[in-house]
């Protein structure tokens, strides 16, 4: 299957995998370019749609309670873990 460029395809050709491109958006160091190719790759990968949803979720919780500090990485996980608990399935 011949897909179009993929603006996150590494200089040495490398195809990307799923989490390389999540990290890049979740950073938010995506250009206009990267966001465009992966709104519709999400279309197609449940997995991506879920995390992309999940790691969202997690920003505006930390924001809200950290007043955008740095919040300690077990509290990322306890979060990550609750969600997941409410989307599994
Ligand atoms: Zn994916």
């Amino acid at each position: 299957m011949n897909l179009p460029h993929n603006p996150f395809a590494q200089a040495d050709g490398k195809k990307p995998t799923c989490m390389e491109m999540l990290q890049v958006i979740i950073d938010g160091e995506a250009t206009d370019e990267q966001q465009e190719y992966f709104k519709s790759h999400m279309d197609r990968c449940l997995p991506c749609f879920k995390s992309y949803d999940l790691d969202m979720a997690i920003k505006r919780l930390l924001k809200s309670r950290c007043c955008g500090g740095d919040a300690p990485a077990d509290l990322v996980e306890q979060i990550k873990l609750q969600i997941g608990q409410n989307t599994a399935g």
